[in-house]
């Protein structure tokens, strides 16, 4: 079911995003070489638990009943990997990395759900188009998140962001509706054709979310049943944020002022 959210609803949804987007500014001030992702997880969840909100992805449950729940605060995803790359002390960040951390927090009755992509120390040029496409496909999709618009509006600005330049959007991962559900009602493609799909209303909260890839879209995941990685091993990144359509301009909940 879609839900649409009141003003009050709206209102707590960004104290919930602005603990992700605090989250998030603290992750970029600790990435470098030499870092575990299970510090920057136990970092996370601190900072989520001080704000008197909990980590929404720890516990998760895995749509296959015989993987274990997610059991970390964020998701870091190294280069190859696209999303939901579980933390761990064995993984070190290196010189030339890229790592994609997703956020969820949940606070108040309601989810926040963020990510960013960022550079270890020096990283080659294409990681850094990557990185830089993968953010203005996360900007074009929002211009277009708009009271009238469809679904298909947004996942259209994406793949007409991406591709041109060379890259490739990831088709079995998808944007979602957020809000007392970490997925909510409804699932966005990150690729598509202008005027198609769900109409776009004030109160509809989406957290948009392209995942975008140096090489072939394809994907497969890794024995721990989360880690989701590219099929040919090339770079992936991956950029969201939570918005709620308005009258005019989508407001990004998941920032800092
Ligand atoms: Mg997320
Ligand atoms: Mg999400």
């Amino acid at each position: 079911m879609v839900v649409l959210k009141t003003a009050a609803e709206i209102a707590i949804m960004r104290q919930s995003g602005r603990i992700v987007a605090t989250v998030l500014a603290e992750m970029r001030e600790r990435v470098k070489p030499g870092v575990t992702t299970l510090e920057l997880d136990e970092l996370a969840e601190q900072i989520i638990r001080q704000h008197g909100a909990t980590p929404s992805f720890k516990g998760k449950e895995h749509s296959d009943p015989g993987a274990q729940r997610f059991p970390a605060s964020i998701c870091a995803s190294i280069n190859e990997e696209i999303v939901h790359g579980i933390p761990s002390a064995s993984r070190r960040l290196k010189e030339g990395d890229i790592i994609a951390i997703d956020v969820g927090a949940y606070y108040n009755g309601y989810h926040g759900d963020s990510a960013i992509t960022l550079p270890v120390g020096r990283v080659t040029q294409e990681a850094m188009d990557l990185m830089r496409v993968t953010q203005e496909c996360l900007v074009a999709a929002i211009a277009v998140a708009r009271n009238g618009n469809r679904a298909g509006d947004i996942g259209a600005a994406i793949q007409q962001t991406a591709e041109p330049q060379g890259f490739s959007v990831v088709r079995e991962y998808t944007s979602h509706g957020v809000g007392h559900e970490l997925h909510e009602g409804f699932s966005l493609l990150n690729y598509g054709t202008v005027g198609h799909g769900m109409v776009l209303r004030p109160g509809l909260t989406i957290a948009i979310e392209p995942m975008i890839n140096a090489g072939k879209y394809g994907t497969k995941v890794k024995k721990d049943k989360w880690t989701v990685v590219t099929i040919d091993g090339k770079l992936s990144a991956h950029f969201e944020h939570t918005i709620a359509i308005t009258e005019g301009d989508a407001e990004i909940l998941t920032k800092l002022d």
